[in-house]
């Protein structure tokens, strides 16, 4: 086990703020790095959607540590919000997904066979546009079926990071400004990571650079094939009326009910490189799709235009342990879409690792040296 306070992680994103945690927990104070602020990035501007059921690599490769991550986020909220004295509001949620046409009924049709056959709280049940419209009157009139889940859950993930970071920083963990350019080694071990005001000593590092991560490939000669996916979200508010009681999807677009009473519309996806400024053409298509799902968004008023980048990986799964080569230069990135959910996950794999050799977190397959060669 390293010197308590010896543990570098750069980046202050949810990977690097739970893994600073987890090791926290664990007794190993780290110092994490971040140059733009914590949570400044992706992880302070996503849906905040913890959904383990489906996306990239669900069902499949991915499916367990999404489940292992979503129970994490349920155990340690009680307990974060009280070590942080940050409430960043997890609580589940109920979905509404409309089809508009028959083409749409195969994908809702395996979706709620993934809901109804997941226990643990989910279920799903299809409704006709009647009772669709009991739940939620505003709902387009094109909508020909529906159906509904319940189990997933929503943070906000700006105060869920921010969390973490403050319990980690009062357990004794130190979050500093600075731009980290580079390592300094010898013999497989990383003695250093440089910073512009200079280098910092380190037993072990932990790379959670997010979109970003490509610059670790150069610093440590392996591959880290991550590339940024830009996503825009409008937060939006309905002046006078309710807001939904169910997150409301369809037709290449969402409908969130999140915090103060907003209503978010996301979310695009777009390969830009790394721009992440707000588009005019995201959000006027964003707004089309939104106007379809429900036409009284026609009324809502834009208080907010987001846009970041998500950190995704070649095979669209994230890296997670030890870089081949190197006895303690750690990675916990390139976790995409779901990097909110598998926060959990990833960090506290990270931390066992550093803390103890091994963990129980299922991250088989996962691992840096699946790309080499
Ligand atoms: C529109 C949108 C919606 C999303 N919705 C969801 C969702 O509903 N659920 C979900 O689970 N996920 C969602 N995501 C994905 C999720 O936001 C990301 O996967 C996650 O935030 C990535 O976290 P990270 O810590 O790996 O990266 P980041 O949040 O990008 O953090 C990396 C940090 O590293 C810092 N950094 C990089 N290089 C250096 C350096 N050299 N020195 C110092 N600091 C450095 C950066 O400044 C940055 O703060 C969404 C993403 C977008 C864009």
């Amino acid at each position: 086990m390293p010197d308590t306070s010896s543990v570098v992680i750069v980046g202050g994103g949810a990977a690097g703020c739970a893994t600073a945690y987890f090791l926290a927990k664990a007794g190993i104070r780290a110092t994490v790095i971040e140059r733009e602020g914590v949570g400044s990035m992706a992880s302070g501007f996503s849906s905040g959607g913890i959904n383990p059921l489906e996306g990239a690599g669900i069902p499949g490769p991915l499916c367990e540590l999404a489940m292992a991550s979503f129970r994490l986020h349920q155990s340690i909220a009680p307990e974060l919000v009280d070590e942080s004295g940050v409430d960043y509001g997890l609580e589940t949620i109920s979905m509404l997904t409309l089809a508009f046409d028959d083409d749409a009924i195969p994908t809702l049709t395996e979706t709620h066979r993934i809901f109804d056959s997941a226990g643990d709280g989910f279920w799903a049940r299809w409704l006709d546009s009647g009772q669709a419209t009991e739940i939620e009157p505003r709902i387009g009139p094109g909508a020909i079926r529906a159906l509904e889940t319940h189990g997933n859950a929503m943070l906000s993930s700006y105060r869920y990071t921010l969390a973490l970071a403050q319990a980690a920083e009062n357990m004794g963990a130190v979050v500093r400004s600075g731009n980290v350019t580079g390592v300094e080694s010898s013999g497989g071990r990383v003695s250093s990571v440089t910073l512009e005001s200079g280098p910092i000593e380190c037993d072990a590092v932990v790379f959670a650079t997010g979109p970003w991560s490509g610059q670790v490939a150069e610093w440590l000669g392996v591959p880290v094939p991550v590339e940024p996916l830009k996503g825009e979200n409008l937060r939006m508010i309905l002046p006078g009326q309710p807001q939904p009681t169910h997150d409301i999807i369809g037709g290449g677009v969402s409908i969130f009910h999140r915090e103060e009473g907003q209503v978010w519309v996301g979310s695009s996806e777009e390969r830009a490189g790394f721009d992440n400024e707000p588009s005019i053409a995201a959000r006027d298509r964003l707004m089309a799709l939104a106007l379809r799902l429900m036409p009284a968004m026609a009324d809502a008023e834009l208080v907010l235009h987001t846009a970041c980048l998500r950190p995704v990986t070649s095979d669209w799964l994230p890296i997670i342990g030890r870089a081949p080569g190197w006895d303690n230069a750690y990675l916990a990135t390139g976790a995409g879409k779901k990097g909110i959910l598998i926060s959990t996950g990833m960090g506290k794999a990270v931390a066992d690792v550093i803390a103890s050799g091994s963990t129980d977190v299922p991250t088989g397959g996962l691992e840096p040296d699946r790309f080499e060669g």
